[in-house]
């Protein structure tokens, strides 16, 4: 990632407001953000309703009530300035903060169960990572095509796909969005659990939102924990044409999670709150 720095308000002084943060003193260049607070504190972003806060030096931001672990934090040098490079500016706070992301018609979807056959990704007790993958994938698949989209799977068995092949269906599909479900598992930590969703790590707008929307409805519709949006360099993300995110569904690795990852109520659920966002995401697209 390059390390040209941004000023923070350089793009974003038309569409949002400061608070936290006041106006750049006349030393330093126009367009940065000033905050009067200590380090500890924070500076907040302000659109119409929307709010982004952002923390100095940390990854860690919050868009609404929504956890964002940004790929870049924003630094926060000398005299008090946030700075934000430009991807993260252009890739994630905008698209959030006005709606904008490119027109699209959404139609088709694919979606990609993860792993299959020899690999069998996290194994937990009762469960293997790659089984539940697929009761999801087939729950979400009825979902979304009882509300009129178009559904192809990269797997509807237990088959092994590598990497490039499952993007690859993509083209072969014509596929507008492409999903993959996972679940989670911690080595160290068996009370982790929570629901986090992917999008690439070289952030674009529709990705991003794309990722808010899905993590938003799932949470609302599981009553899970709220592990947020991240941003990873996973193979089928990087290399993907369309907007891509990559779900993980709940931690096998946490004794109660597992259980309720195998239930078939918690697969309806996390299957309306898929077709939720896809829907929200579709009439984004769509433009206003
Ligand atoms: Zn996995």
């Amino acid at each position: 990632m390059k390390k040209r720095l941004f000023y923070l308000a350089a793009a974003a002084a038309s569409i949002l407001n400061f608070s936290g943060c006041g106006t750049a003193p006349k030393a330093s260049p126009a367009l940065s953000v000033y905050s009067p607070e200590p380090a500890a504190e924070y500076c907040m972003l302000y659109r119409g309703v929307n709010r982004f806060k952002l923390h100095p030096d940390r990854q860690y931001a919050v868009f609404n009530n929504m956890p964002i672990q940004l790929p870049v934090a924003p630094s926060y040098g000398k005299n008090r300035i946030y700075q934000v490079v430009p991807i993260v500016m252009s890739g994630i706070i905008d698209p959030l903060m006005t709606g904008a992301i490119p027109f699209r018609s959404v139609r088709r979807i694919l979606l990609d169960p993860g792993h299959g056959a020899h690999d069998s990704g996290a194994v937990g007790q009762i469960s293997r990572e790659k089984h539940l993958n697929l009761l999801l994938a087939q729950e979400i698949r009825k979902t979304l095509t009882r509300q009129g989209f178009q559904v192809v799977m990269t797997r509807s068995q237990d088959t092994f796909l590598s990497l490039p092949d499952r993007v690859a269906l993509i083209k072969k599909h014509k596929a507008d969005i492409f999903i993959s479900i996972h679940h989670n598992s911690s080595r160290n930590n068996p009370q982790a659990a929570g629901i986090e969703c992917f999008a690439r790590r070289f952030p674009r707008p529709e990705d991003t939102m794309l990722a808010v929307l899905l993590q938003r409805e799932l949470i609302r519709y599981t009553g899970s924990v709220n592990r947020g949006v991240k941003f990873a360099n996973f193979a089928v993300l990087r290399n993907n044409p369309v907007p891509s995110v990559l779900i993980e569904a709940g931690f096998i690795s946490n004794k109660s999670e597992e259980k309720l990852l195998a239930d078939p109520r918690r697969h309806r659920e996390a299957a309306r709150a898929v077709a939720a966002a896809v829907t929200a995401y579709a009439e984004l697209a769509k433009g206003r």
